[in-house]
């Protein structure tokens, strides 16, 4: 046994969001200086102390220490990000009012929301859900989080951490219980929710917000594809794929589920993964490069996939059916899976992946972007990595690398389709935490006065005129119609 936590039920989530909702407007008073000031030293404590919080997350997921210390940097490198952009990125700034309205000063900026619920998985326990802690805070808001009822500790630990630098005021409260506890904090007075989990979860929290209009951000799985062109470095392909797949036991929303190989060099990529795949395994040995499932009810999910994977024609080349055992799951690389079979169609969240081979990186596209997600993606091309990441469906790509694009702080995160919607991470991740403010002032008299009744038939003749003038020669037909066909 790790630990032994309370479970918070509705009152006491209430409480929280109430006490979050007395720091919020203490919060929303200051600078982003004043919230720098704040959240640096948040981050110098989850620093020094990486190794300690490292510890809980490897207690409550199994995962090695080293991993766990990787996504706690992560999420440092985060905060520290988010603190120091929020003013650039949110602060008030000044546009053009345009010609018309050539008499008003403009001005916009963002303003935070109040507070925030965080609903968090448990597979990277600090990382993902920093993605929106740190993020909100940074904004202006106070939040409550709820952790994963798998990770508990890991919530405790980040808002007592938090504590030591702010100990008056509920910047960051965790709440912590099962489902109930998570529908409770999306039915409390909370002016968003952030909620990371599984595609079925994020309905379920929508719908509960729902009931009182409450926004939310879904993040959500995945059924990521690296794609692996005919120029590409199929070595360093086939490293990516091999830890996209199985670190973290596969326990990963971005993790590489599916490869597309181009036909000339499908069978270089295939011995590459093979040797590599064997050269990992998961247990509890020092030489364990992952561990268990974290979710026991997972393993019969992957059962399922690889089974019907095999059944339907599939080789495993790596492990197979005796390779999913509970708790743990050893490397499996399945060859030729069908496309509508769930090892292709839904996600697997283990340490298995398909390879299918293809005649061109069209059908690669094509195959990659057939699924109902749109998380992350991959491609390895030395030739056409851009041009094929901007084909694929998916928030994010990483080219001639796996998974990179999550470390980057200064880009967006977050999925389409049943990936979810809205973004963490860099400017989109600070906006998606405040609200737009727009401010028109009247700086001197109109010319042309427009909002008021005695606006006389002269003025509307004036102001068609204006319209006609700055609008009107561009949109004469004078064009050929677009042709987009071609391209
Ligand atoms: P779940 O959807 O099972 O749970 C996510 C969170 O929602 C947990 O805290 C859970 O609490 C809570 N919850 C459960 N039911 C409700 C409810 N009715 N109302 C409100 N909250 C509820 O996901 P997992 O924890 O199993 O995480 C794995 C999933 O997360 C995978 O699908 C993975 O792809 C996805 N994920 C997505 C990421 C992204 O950035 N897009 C990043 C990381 C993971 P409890 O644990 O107590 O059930």
């Amino acid at each position: 046994m790790v630990g032994v936590y309370a479970v918070d039920d509705a009152a006491s989530v209430n409480a929280a969001v109430a006490r979050a909702r007395h720091t919020a407007e203490w919060w929303a008073r200051g600078t982003f200086a004043d919230r720098k000031h704040v959240l640096d030293q948040w981050k110098g404590v989850l620093t020094r102390r990486m190794a300690q919080l490292a510890d809980v997350v490897h207690q409550e997921t199994g995962k090695p220490h080293g991993d766990a210390q990787l996504e706690v940097g992560l999420a440092i490198e985060h905060l520290s990000w988010a603190a120091a952009n929020a003013g650039k990125v949110l602060g008030r700034r000044r546009v053009s009012p345009g010609l018309l309205m050539a008499n008003h000063a403009a001005s916009v900026e963002y303003l935070p929301h109040g507070v925030i619920g965080v609903i968090g998985p448990w597979n990277y326990p600090v990382y993902t859900p920093m993605g929106s802690i740190a993020y909100a805070l940074a904004a202006g808001n106070a939040v409550v989080f709820k952790p994963s009822e798998l990770t508990p500790g890991v919530g405790a630990w980040l808002a007592d951490s938090l504590t030591e630098v702010l100990p008056d005021q509920a910047l960051l409260q965790t709440v912590v219980g099962f489902g109930e506890t998570g529908e409770a904090l999306c039915r409390s007075d909370i002016d968003k929710l952030a909620f990371t989990g599984s595609t079925a979860t994020g309905k379920k929290v929508m719908a509960t917000c729902a009931e009182t209009l409450t926004p939310v951000l879904i993040e959500a799985g995945g059924k990521d594809a690296l794609l692996v062109d005919e120029d590409a470095d199929v070595e360093a392909a086939a490293d990516a794929a091999a830890w996209g797949a199985f670190s973290n036991a596969g326990q990963t929303c971005l993790g590489v589920e599916r490869v597309y190989v181009h036909e000339k060099v499908h069978d270089r990529f295939v011995e590459e993964l093979t040797r590599r795949a064997r050269e990992v395994h998961a247990g509890t040995d020092a030489d364990a490069k992952f561990g268990p499932m974290t979710l026991p009810t997972q393993v019969d999910v992957v059962r399922r996939h690889v089974d019907d994977a095999l059944s339907r024609g599939a080789t495993a080349v790596v492990g197979g059916r005796d390779a999913v055992d509970d708790p743990f799951i050893q490397p499996t690389v399945l060859l030729d899976v069908p496309e509508d079979s769930t090892a292709i169609t839904e996600e697997t969240f283990g340490p298995t992946v398909t390879v299918n081979k293809v005649r061109d990186m069209d059908e690669a596209v094509r195959l990659a972007n057939g699924t109902s997600y749109g998380l992350g993606s991959t491609v390895f091309s030395k030739s056409r990595g851009t041009e094929l990441a901007r084909r694929l469906r998916s928030g994010m790509t990483s080219v001639n690398s796996v998974i990179s694009f999550a470390a980057i702080p200064s880009l967006p995160f977050g999925g389409v389709g049943d990936s979810g919607f809205g973004r963490i991470h860099g400017p989109d991740g600070l906006r998606e935490f405040s609200y737009a403010k727009a401010v028109a002032r009247q700086r001197m008299k109109p010319a042309v006065a427009l909002t008021t009744f005695d606006r006389t038939p002269e003025t509307d003749t004036l102001f068609a005129t204006i319209l006609t003038v700055l609008h009107g020669r561009a949109t004469q037909l004078t064009k050929k119609p677009l042709d987009l066909d071609g391209r």
